[in-house]
């Protein structure tokens, strides 16, 4: 059978070789490290965790990321045992001894009869062979380019720019409304893609003060030359001026308080739709470098905002990713060049297990392709297909940016409370269908195709 070639001995790739190798292909790892290494890397080994020791929280009957951890080790997934074996005390949290991890990883690997390690940089998108490229948020500078040549630079992101994510549900629609500027849309859906918050003189005022009183993370060290037009943190451009957002993106033109149309709100801030289901809404223009508890108190003082819960809070990293939505079909493959996949952060996931349940799932769609079967799609109910659907199509293109898994990106359950006192019951229903259909999608047979 045809070897698959996998790029990047990080948490996606060594998570894809394991699971290849494992269903019987032959497996080349190539890893650039150590002879070339990143800012952020360490050492040679594969896996090695880039910043923290957390794989986040390990609840899988509440926790969409604990659910994905549940799915990974149902699959049998290298990274879930490793980190299990590699476990810190850490209450709810699933906190990894990050040596000791990389180095299991890297020992499993290259002791496994269907691997071969190649230790070197790829610097081209290759035109034959079977091919997963996993090579993460700091994707080498010559290999980037290639990749930016074939999907066309404005497909390729060297940063992110992440506006925090609300959970609609958790707006207050008493004061919220739903309006795009001067009401622009063709279609009635289109106007209504953009959610509106009001803000009186005073409250701007006073959101002006918490933005600049507010902690903030700082960049790592080689980690960009500065920032980069268009996508200034809110938190400089209230440094340039205090009227620098209401002029920005908070400026209140063109809308008009739908519960209150004689007020003209002094400054708006505008949450647009996320997702095809709806369930999302990003707040327009407000990434930022704020840290995370900081976040939080800042955002819940938008009128409306008062009780949000947030998908995601936002950052801006280093982060080399794909727009996934327009270039890979629902099974990870380069649309223009279907014998390459892509897994991992570069497909526009974010987070160590986001990461590696990518590299897991193009790791057996990989091998079955090599085997002459097909998988079944994995159904969008599961936190794998949930994220994969997502990156895949759900997100919206335009304005696409790397996702953490979270019940958001779930297809809604029917018949439960909504509301505050009906989230554990729904969270449960959610895990408990998703397991179901996970072990079910696991234990499906595989068609054979040749
Ligand atoms: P990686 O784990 O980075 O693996 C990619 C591999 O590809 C690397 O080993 C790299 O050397 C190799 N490679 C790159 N280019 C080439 C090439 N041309 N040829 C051969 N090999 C190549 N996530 C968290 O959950 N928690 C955190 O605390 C966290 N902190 C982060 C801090 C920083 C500075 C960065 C950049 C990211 C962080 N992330 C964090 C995000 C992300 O989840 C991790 O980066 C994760 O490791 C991504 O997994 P991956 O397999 O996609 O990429």
């Amino acid at each position: 059978t045809e070897t698959l070639h996998i790029v990047g001995g990080g948490m996606a790739g060594s998570e894809a070789a394991w699971q290849a190798a494992e269903a019987g292909v032959a497996v080349v790892l190539h890893e650039m490290r150590p002879q070339i290494g990143t800012f952020a890397h360490q050492t040679g080994n594969f896996g090695e965790m880039v910043c923290s020791n957390s794989f986040r929280s390990d609840d899988d009957e509440q926790n969409a990321v604990g659910l994905l951890h549940w799915e990974m080790r149902r699959a049998g997934g290298l990274i879930m045992a490793t980190a299990d074996a590699h476990r810190l005390p850490a209450g709810g949290a699933l906190a990894v001894d990050r040596e000791p991890f990389a180095e299991a990883v890297t020992q499993t690997l290259r002791s496994h009869p269907n691997i071969t390690t190649d230790h070197g940089e790829i610097t081209d998108l290759p035109t034959e062979g079977k091919w997963i490229f996993a090579t993460g948020p700091l994707t080498s500078a010559r290999l980037g380019e290639a990749i930016a040549r074939e999907t066309g630079a404005d497909r390729l992101a060297f940063f992110d720019a992440i506006a925090p994510i609300v959970y609609a549900e958790s707006i207050d629609m008493d004061v919220a409304w739903l309006q795009s500027r001067y009401d622009k849309g063709e279609t009635e859906e289109e106007q209504k893609a953009y959610l509106n918050c009001p803000m009186t003189k005073p409250q701007y005022e006073a959101f002006i003060d918490a933005l600049l009183a507010a902690d903030k993370t700082e960049f790592h060290e080689g980690e960009t030359a500065g920032y980069f037009d268009g996508c200034l943190p809110i938190e400089v451009m209230a440094e340039r001026g205090r009227e620098t957002l209401r002029h920005g993106p908070m400026k209140p033109i063109g809308l008009t308080n739908a519960h209150r149309p004689a007020d003209k709100p002094y400054a708006v801030v505008q949450l647009r739709r996320d997702n095809k289901l709806g369930t999302l809404y990003n707040i327009v223009g407000f990434q930022t470098k704020m840290k995370y508890g900081a976040q939080a108190d800042v955002f819940r003082m938008i009128p409306g905002l008062e009780n949000a819960r947030f998908a995601r809070l936002g950052g801006i990293h280093r982060n080399t990713f794909l727009n996934s939505p327009t270039l890979l079909d629902h099974e990870m493959r380069l649309k223009s060049r279907p014998h390459i996949r892509f897994a991992g952060q570069v497909t526009g996931v974010e987070g160590y297990v986001e990461s590696a349940a990518m590299g897991l799932l193009a790791g057996r769609l990989a091998a079955a392709e090599i085997l002459g079967r097909r998988l079944p799609p994995v159904p969008p109910e599961t936190a794998m297909g949930a994220l994969v659907t997502h990156i895949t199509g759900g997100a919206e293109a335009k304005t696409f940016q790397p996702m953490n898994v979270n019940f958001g990106l779930f297809p809604p359950l029917e018949g439960l409370r909504g509301g505050r006192k009906g989230r554990k019951e729904r969270y449960k229903g959610y895990t408990d269908r998703a397991k179901a259909l996970w072990s079910d999608w696991l234990a499906a047979p595989e068609a054979v195709t040749a």
